[in-house]
């Protein structure tokens, strides 16, 4: 019989995978913490979030209430308000709040380990530079950065800063998109050969949001959730694609006209795996399906903060939900209390970040792109 986890069986350690070379250089780690928020500081690396955000405000910061060996220590903020209403309900963050102009001088707060970018995707790299220059370790949302030449600068910078750079890549620590990527690892079904990956949804709002401004996204929906379907794509199969062939359509050309609303691509792997993926700013659409020659997985929804559900050919998975914000920071921090990276770091940021670049290639020549 294959080995599924069970709830009971499925942990925190289970997910992390901490793997790689120690990248931190001497002195990183302030290890004792002011006691500013009645916890025990000790072990726990303070993050300041930067943007706040509908996901900082909305997960992150619920989710440093719940995690144990990370701590909300700052907050980096352009809105005078914001910073208000969080002093208000976060009192121990006096003296720890920062504007964009004055980021920089988080250099001398010792309180504040790591620098978690929040913001819209074009600002990744500048602050990614800016947190790594300043001494801190760099957690960073996806996509890493709007190009994969911008990733590579973002990798170059943390590693001659000696810091580290992890990719706000939560689904890994997610039960069943970690037995996922088991399932393929061990061959259950035997080698995974073929995938449907998709994850799309109805982008409201205003027309003047930054997802809609190819300045501050980058691109659509691909760079904003079709990333995860490329990712997916990628652990399902456990290989690197070398081509990709794309198509993109709009519904909305009014709307989605300085980004992608809706795109279709597929990518060839080695020794002829082909993943189908899709993405849309324009409809709902979740999924990740993974074919072998003796079995299959499902899983549906596959890729949102709660209610993920899976099936394989031999029954349901049975596995718990999780507080995936909370199990990712923990993970992250425990790394690099540890003197190491985990898998999600920089170097996995730029392989999605080269698909994209290739995806966008193929739209523009309407030929395949090599990867
Ligand atoms: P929001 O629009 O809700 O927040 C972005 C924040 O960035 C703003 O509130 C603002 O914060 C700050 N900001 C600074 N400059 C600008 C600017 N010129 N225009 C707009 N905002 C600016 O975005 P999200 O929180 O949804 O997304 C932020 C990042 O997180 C994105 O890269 C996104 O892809 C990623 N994300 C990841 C998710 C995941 O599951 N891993 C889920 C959701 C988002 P302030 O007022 O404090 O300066």
């Amino acid at each position: 019989m294959p080995r599924q986890l069970t709830r009971r069986q499925f942990s925190f350690a289970s997910a992390t995978a901490v793997g790689g070379a120690a990248v931190l250089g001497p002195g990183a780690l302030p290890w004792i913490k002011r006691a500013d928020s009645g916890r025990s500081r000790r072990n726990s690396l303070g993050i300041a979030l930067v943007g706040l955000g509908s996901y900082s405000a909305g997960q992150l910061a619920p989710a440093l209430e719940e995690t144990e060996q990370c701590h909300l220590a700052g907050i980096v903020t352009g809105t005078p308000a914001k910073a208000d209403s969080w002093l208000a309900q976060y009192p121990h963050l006096e003296g720890h709040v920062y504007d964009y102009g004055n980021f920089d001088s988080i250099a001398d707060d010792d309180a504040i380990d790591v620098v978690y970018v929040v913001l819209p995707n074009s600002m990744h790299a500048e602050y990614t530079m800016r947190a790594a220059a300043a001494g801190k370790h760099v957690i960073c949302e996806k996509p890493m950065a709007v190009t994969a030449a911008e990733a590579q600068t973002m990798i170059d910078a943390c590693e001659a800063a000696g810091r580290s750079l992890h990719i706000g890549y939560r689904l890994h620590f997610e039960p069943h998109n970690v037995e996922a990527m088991r399932i393929s690892r061990e061959r259950d079904f035997g080698r995974i050969t073929y995938a449907q990956t998709e994850f799309g949804f109805r982008l409201g709002g205003s027309a003047d949001q930054w997802r809609l401004k190819k300045s501050l996204a980058g691109g659509g929906a691909l760079m904003d959730v079709g990333i995860y379907a490329i990712q997916a794509a990628r652990y399902v199969i456990g290989e690197e694609p070398v081509s990709v062939t794309a198509q993109e359509v709009k519904t909305d050309p009014v709307r989605f006209a300085e980004v992608d609303e809706t795109i279709t691509w597929q990518l060839r792997f080695p020794n002829n795996c082909i993943a189908s993926s899709q993405t849309s700013y324009a409809l709902r659409s979740e999924r990740l399906f993974a074919a072998g020659n003796s079995g299959w997985l499902e899983l549906r929804p596959a890729f949102v903060y709660g209610g993920i559900a899976g099936k394989t050919s031999r029954g349901p998975m049975d596995l718990p939900q999780v507080n995936q914000q909370a199990k990712h920071m923990d993970g992250v921090a425990s790394a690099i209390l540890a003197g190491k990276t985990l898998s999600i770091d920089g170097h996995e940021g730029l392989r999605d970040m080269r698909v994209i670049d290739a995806i966008y290639e193929s739209i523009r020549t309407g030929q395949a792109a090599t990867i």
